[in-house]
């Protein structure tokens, strides 16, 4: 899940971190209350979940209530890359010193969380990696949560070769560390960290994801989520309790099990084909797991052939064949099926299915290319 940049600097600023403050708003004449309240110079961002939204021209300064009100009313009315802006955060602008960059995040590679920063704050961090990439400098956490004393100085001095900067920065970056960890995020970035021209420092852009595995772990953070930036069918799925994820290809998966989810879409990729998605029915045996599932995956257009590949354990045969069933009387399925059942119940499973001619293939492989050739001969 992410989250908007108002919300994070909340979370940061929870956690003692310096922010500027400011006020989010919809409307101008609240916004038009609280930056007399700031004082002008502020500054004006769209709260959009995407970035560039500086480039799009999202983030303003603006130093009266004449200004104020020409780019408010025009940044409101801003599409970036689609999205509206329904927000404004408003924040007493900061005279910038120095833009720093600074992010935890996870190196998937590594196994390991690892701190990221670099003297070269306020761009894109993948352009600094295209044109500066010794600019970059990693610190890996090496499984710990706080920084090590030993390892941290020489880390620490080559993105802020000024000692007094560098108390200053430990200080957040131990605060972003702990925020990573404490929320269960997989990204927590500060772009630009900024050094103002009195020494006072500030996080003055704020991007925090949430790893939504360990949502459970954090009910106080769902009030946070934007709906409008999730893809409604994964919602619908997580509601039904059906773990899905949307992907580009054509061949739907209803699968058992994340594993086999994972190893069906390598198969079908192996032998030529393109996954639409990602589902694991597993969990819990009922067959309208799978009338919900193929409800959700049949509303895309791309799907040209329905994979089910199932290794039954606790979720029994049965139970999808009879979903199977179920869902060809409820749903009008014009999309060609290919199915593989073995396990539990197996035996009643393919019963079921002899009474709406659908065989179960004896191998997962080769109900794989038979997805596949269908997708394909569908595509012509
Ligand atoms: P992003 O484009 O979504 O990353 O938005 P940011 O919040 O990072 O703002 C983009 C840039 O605007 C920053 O890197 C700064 O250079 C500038 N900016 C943001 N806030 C202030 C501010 O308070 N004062 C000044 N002078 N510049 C700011
Ligand atoms: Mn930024």
């Amino acid at each position: 899940m992410k989250i908007h940049e108002y919300q994070a600097i909340q979370l940061f600023k929870n956690a003692g971190m310096p922010t500027p403050g400011g006020e989010v708003v919809s409307e101008l004449a609240q916004g038009l209350t609280v930056a007399n309240r700031l004082g002008y110079p502020v500054v004006l961002k769209s709260q959009v979940l995407v970035g560039g939204r500086g480039k799009a021209g999202g983030i303003k300064v603006v130093k009266n209530e004449i200004e104020f009100k020409e780019h408010f009313v025009r940044i409101r009315a801003l599409k970036i890359k689609g999205y509206s802006v329904e927000k404004i955060f408003i924040v007493p602008a900061i005279e910038i010193k120095k833009e720093f960059y600074a992010a935890v995040a996870i190196d998937n590679i590594k196994g390991d969380v690892v701190l990221i920063a670099s003297a070269e704050g306020g761009v894109e961090i993948e352009e600094t990696a295209k044109t500066n990439p010794q600019a970059i400098k990693k610190y890996y956490m090496n499984g710990q949560k706080t920084i090590d004393p030993t390892r941290w100085p020489e880390f620490i001095g080559s993105v802020f070769p000024d000692a007094s900067d560098q108390k200053a920065a430990t200080d957040i970056l131990q605060k972003l560390i702990t925020v990573f960890f404490t929320q269960d995020c997989s990204l927590a970035e500060i772009n630009p960290l900024v050094k103002d021209a009195k020494g006072n420092w500030f996080a003055a852009d704020a991007k925090v994801n949430f790893d939504d595995n360990a949502a459970f772990r954090h009910p106080d953070l769902e009030v946070l989520r934007d709906i409008s930036y999730e893809d409604s069918d994964e919602t619908e799925a997580k509601n039904l309790s059906l773990s899905f994820v949307k992907m580009d290809g054509n061949v739907g998966c209803i699968v058992n099990g994340a594993g086999l989810a994972m190893a069906t879409m390598d198969t079908i990729k192996l032998l030529g084909g393109e996954p639409a998605n990602f589902l694991d029915v597993g969990g819990s045996s009922n067959p309208a797991k799978v009338l919900n599932a193929l409800k959700i995956i049949l509303r895309n257009k791309n799907v040209k052939s329905i994979l089910i590949n199932i290794f039954g354990g606790i979720t029994r045969c049965d139970d999808i064949a009879n979903g199977i069933l179920q869902a060809r009387k409820e749903l009008n399925i014009q999309v060609p099926m290919a199915v593989r059942l073995i396990g539990t119940n197996e035996k009643e499973a393919k019963e079921i299915l002899k009474t709406v001619n659908i065989v179960s293939h004896p191998t997962m492989r080769s109900a794989v290319e038979e997805a596949v050739r269908l997708a394909k001969k569908s595509v012509g």
